[in-house]
């Protein structure tokens, strides 16, 4: 089975990366693919404690992501890298972590730095 660990580092590389390279401004049908995208992964993900939790933070009224709508999580890129930081950080709040600068994360997950 998947060690909850490396499969995390793994999967955050993947998801910060998908984030740091969506469109600066998001057209509708990017939008919702990526909506659906989230959806998928929240329900496949092989860690199900994980899984289940993200799907309740995916649910709340604040983090909901809805296409097309005016100043939403999924309007572009920077939105979007700011939700997938805020969803993150309550990862690492659950578990203890130090919450990570979101205004760093540019800087972590787009033009690179080293850790
Ligand atoms: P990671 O948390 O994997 O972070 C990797 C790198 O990302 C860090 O070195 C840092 O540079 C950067 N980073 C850190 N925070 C942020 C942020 N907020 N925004 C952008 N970049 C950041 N593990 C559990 O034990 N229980 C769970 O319920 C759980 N849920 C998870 C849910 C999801 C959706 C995912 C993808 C992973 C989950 N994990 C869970 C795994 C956990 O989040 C870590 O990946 C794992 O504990 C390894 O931690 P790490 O200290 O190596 O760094």
């Amino acid at each position: 089975p998947p060690d909850v660990e490396t499969l995390g580092r793994s999967t955050w590389t993947l998801l910060h990366t998908i984030a740091a390279t969506y469109p600066a401004t998001a057209p509708p049908e990017k939008q919702t693919e990526m909506k659906t995208f989230i959806g998928i992964f929240s329900r496949i993900y092989p860690c199900w404690v994980c899984a289940e939790d993200f799907r309740q933070w995916i649910e709340r009224p604040e983090n909901k992501l809805v296409p097309g709508q005016e100043g939403g999580h999924l309007g572009g890129r920077a939105s979007f890298g700011q939700w997938m930081c805020g969803a993150h950080n309550e990862v690492n709040r659950k578990l203890g972590k130090r919450e990570f600068d979101c205004s760093r994360y540019e800087e972590r997950w787009r033009t690179g730095w080293a850790d």
